[in-house]
């Protein structure tokens, strides 16, 4: 993967070379990196857990659940000792377990401020999932807890870290669209009634806070630019089914940015919505299929003047975890800049905040 001087220092914040980052590994270290699971759901259980398997440095070694059953389970399964399986009334306990370095935070989105604040006080560093919190004042928090206490906050933004993505913003920063004009994404998926996703506590809001942030970041990481303060949003529902009492359930926005390049995304809760970016530039466009998903990202360009590029998808890449809970631990073992930072979360929270208010939601 090649970038410009000046753009690894863009990725640095917007984090997108973490296979660089790997490269850059002097050596193995001589223990592996401990995570504490803190909640366990879908992502942990089914994608987290097993990614550590295949890692280079992430074990886990402790986990935080309000269900002793699911974890004595989990613990069997992954060799983890009794004495380090905590419960969310005993979590500050973690403090004084050595055998944590990091939590990874996989707790529905209105719990992420709180449980990582309890980390950082207890002076562990902490993946956390995204969104990043509720509100961009819950993010600010973390950032703050986690600088004061000196420890890591990284976003788990998986995206930045998967090839396809990652060769598509390589394309663009090589000038094989020429100008990005426009991009446009999409994201959803029809939402269950009864999910935790569509309270106002717990979720935050609506698809725009699950799904559509993969549009939103992936609007920033593909232009490398910060959407100008001019953003127009509009949400919906049109299932009155009684699921969107308190979130929306449509939501659309463009931005600008200050290239003068536009994006245009949309998210929702009522139907299943792949998803999908597709860049315009001058000199060509290029596509994403299942662009933020966990396997099958299908990239094609037409670059004027060039052969098409049509990257097919790979059959499984179940690398994405290993490499964020690698990126982590390297960073940390290093001291290095992280590559998806809690401030680059903070900027989505931010942006989020500004569409909401555009609809009309404070
Ligand atoms: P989930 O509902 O499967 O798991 C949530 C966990 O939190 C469960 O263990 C549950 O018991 C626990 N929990 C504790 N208090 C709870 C409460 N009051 N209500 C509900 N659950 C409670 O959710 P998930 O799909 O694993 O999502 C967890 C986080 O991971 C979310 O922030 C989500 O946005 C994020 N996520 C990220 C990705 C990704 O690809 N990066 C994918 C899915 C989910």
């Amino acid at each position: 993967m090649r970038f410009t001087r000046r753009e690894l220092g863009r990725l640095a914040a917007m984090g997108a070379a973490s296979r660089m980052a790997s490269r850059a590994v002097a050596q193995e270290p001589d223990r592996p990196f401990r995570y504490c699971m803190v909640g366990l759901g879908r992502i942990s259980m089914q994608h987290f857990m097993p990614g550590t398997r295949q890692s280079k440095h992430s074990r886990v070694t402790a986990l935080v659940s309000g269900h002793r059953d699911k974890a004595d389970k989990m613990a069997a399964e992954y060799g983890i000792p009794a004495k380090n399986i905590y419960n969310y009334e005993n979590y500050d306990a973690i403090a004084q377990n050595r055998d944590i370095d990091a939590v990874y935070i996989a707790l529905p989105n209105g719990m992420h401020a709180e449980y990582t604040i309890r980390a950082a006080k207890a002076g562990k560093h902490v993946l956390c999932e995204k969104p990043m919190a509720n509100t961009a004042a819950e993010a600010q928090g973390m950032v703050d807890a986690c600088r004061q206490a000196n420890r890591k906050l990284m976003i788990a933004y998986r995206c930045q870290f998967e090839p396809a993505n990652l060769q598509a913003i390589q394309l663009i920063r090589d000038g094989k669209l020429g100008t990005i004009q426009s991009i446009e994404s999409a994201n959803g998926f029809n939402i269950r009634a009864g999910e935790w996703r569509i309270t106002k506590t717990l979720g935050g809001g609506g698809p725009l806070m699950d799904m559509g942030i993969y549009s939103l970041n992936a609007c920033r990481y593909l232009t490398g630019e910060e959407p100008t303060g001019e953003l127009k949003a509009y949400s919906s529902v049109t299932d009155r089914d009684g699921r969107f009492k308190e979130v929306e359930e449509n939501l659309s926005w463009t931005m600008k940015f200050p290239s003068g390049a536009m994006a245009t995304c949309t998210t929702t809760y009522g139907a299943g919505m792949p998803g999908t970016f597709t860049v315009y530039g001058s000199k060509g466009t290029m596509h994403m299929d299942a662009a933020f998903g966990y396997q099958g990202q299908h990239l094609t360009a037409k670059p004027q003047g060039e052969p098409a590029v049509d990257l097919a998808p790979a059959e499984r890449d179940p690398a994405h975890f290993p490499r964020i809970a690698d990126h982590l631990a390297e960073c940390v073992m290093e001291n290095k800049e992280l590559r998806a930072s809690g401030e680059e979360g903070l900027r989505d929270m931010k942006l989020i905040a500004a569409i909401y208010q555009s609809c009309g939601r404070g």
